[in-house]
């Protein structure tokens, strides 16, 4: 890690500590001070198997082409007993602090559709190199300089968040878990359109689609699959479009590719060309 000089911390994980630091050696020829973003992973404490995996999705991470809507990867190194993975620097912070700022103000709707895009955009991606997110929710959501959105902290969550088993160990509480994995069936391609459906439900209340006091409650709520409307304030197009995703049938789930197809994503789309 001496390429870099760690300034503070910036967030602490289920995973592991995030940390701001500046590359001593820039690699851009306006000699500018490039921020990262370091990820510590502490691999002593895991198993062989979680070890393996954090490794593997590290590679995961490595290979895919960059691309506008997700967080830029730098490099990846083990030192010392820690895997380190080296970020872009998200400056704006995550979506969840982004929300929690408001203080109960409503998202614009046209903000509500292109961040809807970003994260279609990002997530075709992923699904394009055959990765599932898995972990998609408001806190591994990050919000650029320019009012982007980019999807993080995947790959490494991956194998951490499929199972309701692994959801009894980590942090906080499962508000995106999609119904098939509260009962106990396969993650899948719609299991990540559920939690994205949660996440642009949560931009038009300001509040979790799903949420109850404890962990049981919670997967009763959401196999249940009801969760408070939305304000009418909304078009009934974008309050259609949450609740397609948020079905509890999977096969009945929009596509991303269909979700492409929704007036108000398209709209977005030559908006933004
Ligand atoms: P974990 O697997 O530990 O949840 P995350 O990648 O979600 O790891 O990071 C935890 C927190 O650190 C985030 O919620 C955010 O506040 C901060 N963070 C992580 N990556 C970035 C980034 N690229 N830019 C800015 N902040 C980040
Ligand atoms: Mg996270």
């Amino acid at each position: 890690m001496e390429n870099y000089k760690i300034l503070r911390t910036i967030g602490i994980g289920s995973s592991g500590c995030v940390r701001l630091a500046e590359c001593k050696q820039p690699p851009n020829k306006k000699n500018e001070i490039q921020l990262v973003c370091v990820k510590e992973v502490s691999l002593g404490n895991m198993s062989k198997e979680e070890r393996r995996s954090a490794v593997r999705e590290a590679k995961v991470l490595k290979h895919l082409p960059p691309h506008p809507n997700i967080v830029g990867y730098r490099s990846a190194l083990i030192e010392n007993g820690s895997l380190y993975i080296v970020l872009e620097y998200a400056e704006s912070g995550d979506l969840d602090a982004y929300l929690a700022r408001r203080n109960g103000a409503l998202v614009p709707e046209a903000q509500i559709w292109k961040w809807t895009l970003h994260l279609l955009l990002g997530i075709h991606h992923l699904h394009t190199h055959k990765i599932l997110h898995r972990d998609i929710k408001t806190k591994n959501i990050f919000l650029t300089r320019t009012n982007t959105l980019q999807l993080g902290d995947f790959g490494i969550a991956r194998s951490l968040a499929t199972t309701l088993d692994s959801a009894h160990t980590a942090i906080g509480t499962p508000f995106y878990l999609s119904p098939e994995i509260c009962e106990g069936r396969a993650y899948s391609w719609k299991s990540d359109v559920w939690s994205l459906g949660c996440v642009i439900y949560e931009l038009a209340t300001l509040h979790h689609a799903f949420y109850a006091a404890n962990l049981s409650d919670l997967i009763q709520t959401i196999i249940r699959g009801r969760y408070p409307s939305i304000s009418s304030t909304y078009t009934r197009e974008l309050r259609g479009m949450i609740g397609s995703m948020l079905q509890t049938r999977a096969e009945l789930r929009p596509s991303v590719e269909e979700l492409m197809g929704v007036g108000g994503v398209k709209r977005a789309f030559g908006e933004m060309l």
